[in-house]
């Protein structure tokens, strides 16, 4: 089997990856906070390790990777879209958790093995919280439940920070009940208005962090193989799951790999709510194929910024239209039975998920085959090029249908096709050529071929 390297921000180097159990490679993936509808931002995490996930089942066996990717369903963000709209909570997180699951699946993403709720793991919460206090690594105070973050030595590992910048860059409150100003909130008390359960503590809520940590141990176990997320989480949120993780599990690692990805930008910023330069992935799937929208978010390798753009859009389009083509000009040889992904393609990805590169070998797997001329041949690059697409996630569309979409005149398009092969049975070829002009004057492309006329939309 090939090596799989990955970069893994904890020691900041490309390493072989080695799951402690190749029989049960296990994955988490901080998911989306449930208030409102997805950008195309947030997408990129859950589109990147789709990716990851289809590389391990398709090195390690389908049956073999244990995905774990949750919703953060209870959040003060989520509080205020309640309090403005008037809308009860559990119909704002219903609604926005069903919304996320439906624009992910239109670009393609795979459901996670388990996508857990953090309000469904309260108990978990409460109790990793108390062996944290039994611990000494967190008090109670007017309250709130907080973690001692002086007690755990190797604090801010993951994210390479100092004492200073840390404090600074958790923007955490200086509580007068805080014994350090790094400490951070494991549990707070809810008023009344806000949703809470009962605890040893009062009343309250869990903070953010301590949910990743509590699902995660429920779901995969105390160390996992990889641990991902967009670049902004790193810290405070992954180090501070990792000191949560660490301390109620006498030291054992959270996660053997920490892989992070790149910003998606718009004119260079960050795509964000705060700063309102977002595109949701619902206005791009109106306009765009979600096959379209997964093909440019994955044309930029996943730790690079991704600036985002309708010319990267109309490239993503213009390149899929030519690997459909090439899968339709192979419609008469069949797939062979043991098809797999070319060396080639697998070696990129395996070098830490380059699926740009791994897109340019599918580009060349398509060059190879509208050239070759032997059936045998064809058969194998066909093979070679619909299993590799399918690790990406991509080239899974039946080629006609891709190449005929984009509008709704079928049907009309259809009977313009067959009223020109009628002209052209009875020699009228003065009414075929007419035909064949009004089509392309609407965009269409006839190809006659053997087995008949074939159209598509562009040239
Ligand atoms: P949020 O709902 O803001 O907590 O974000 C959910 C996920 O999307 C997290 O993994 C973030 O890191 C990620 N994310 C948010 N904005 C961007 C962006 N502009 N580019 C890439 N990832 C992002
Ligand atoms: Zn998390």
């Amino acid at each position: 089997m090939m090596t799989l390297k990955l970069h893994n921000t904890m020691t900041k180097a490309k390493v072989p990856f080695e799951p402690a159990d190749p029989k049960r490679v296990t994955m988490y993936v901080c998911g989306p906070t449930v208030y409102s509808r997805p950008h195309i931002g947030n997408a990129r995490p859950a589109l990147v390790f789709d990716v990851v996930f289809r590389l391990l089942r398709h090195l390690f066996g389908e049956e073999h990777v244990v995905y774990a990717r949750n919703i953060t369903d209870i959040d003060d963000k989520i509080n205020a879209a309640s309090q403005e709209s008037g809308r009860p909570i559990s119909d704002i997180t219903k609604e926005m958790a069903d919304i996320y699951r439906g624009d992910m699946a239109a670009l393609g993403v795979l459901p996670p093995t388990h996508e857990p709720h953090a309000t469904a793991h309260i108990l978990e919460i409460i109790t990793m919280i108390e062996t944290l206090i039994s611990g000494g690594n967190a008090y109670e105070a007017e309250g709130h439940v907080l973690f001692n973050v002086p007690v755990f030595d190797e604090y801010g590992q993951l994210s390479n920070r100092n004492r200073d910048d840390m404090i600074a860059g958790a923007r955490v409150d200086v509580a007068p009940y805080k014994k350090d100003p790094a400490d951070f909130v494991l549990w707070k008390p809810s008023s009344d208005d806000l949703p809470g359960w009962d605890s040893p503590w009062g009343r309250g809520r869990p903070g953010w962090h301590i949910e990743c940590s509590a699902m995660i141990e429920k779901h995969l176990g105390q160390t996992i193989d990889i641990h991902g997320g967009g670049h902004d989480l790193i810290f405070p949120h992954h180090e501070n799951e990792l000191a949560q993780s660490r301390c109620s599990h006498d030291g054992a690692d959270l996660a053997r790999v920490w892989m992070h990805n790149g910003f998606l930008t718009m004119d260079k910023d960050k795509m964000s709510k705060s700063i309102g330069n977002i595109v949701t992935v619902h206005e791009l799937s109106q306009e765009h194929a979600g096959e379209t929208i997964r093909f440019a978010m994955l044309s930029a390798h996943y730790r690079q910024p991704l600036d985002w753009s309708d010319d990267l859009l109309a490239q993503a389009k213009n390149t899929l239209d030519r690997l459909y083509r090439t899968l339709d000009n192979l419609s008469d040889v069949d797939i062979p039975a043991d098809a797999k992904p070319s060396d080639a393609f697998i070696a990129a990805l395996s070098d830490d998920v380059n699926t740009p590169k791994a897109m340019a070998e599918m580009s060349a797997l398509c060059k190879a085959a509208n050239t070759a001329t032997s059936d045998d041949e064809r058969a194998h690059l066909k093979g070679q090029l619909t299993t590799s697409g399918a690790v990406l996630g991509l080239l899974q569309d039946d080629p006609q249908s891709w190449l005929k979409s984009g509008g709704d005149d079928d049907a009309e398009i259809d009977a313009l096709v067959a009223a020109r092969v009628a002209a052209r049975g009875s020699k009228d070829f003065a009414e075929s050529d007419r035909i064949r002009d009004e089509l392309s004057a609407r965009g269409i492309t006839l190809e006659d071929g053997a087995g008949g006329t074939k159209w598509r939309r562009g040239c």
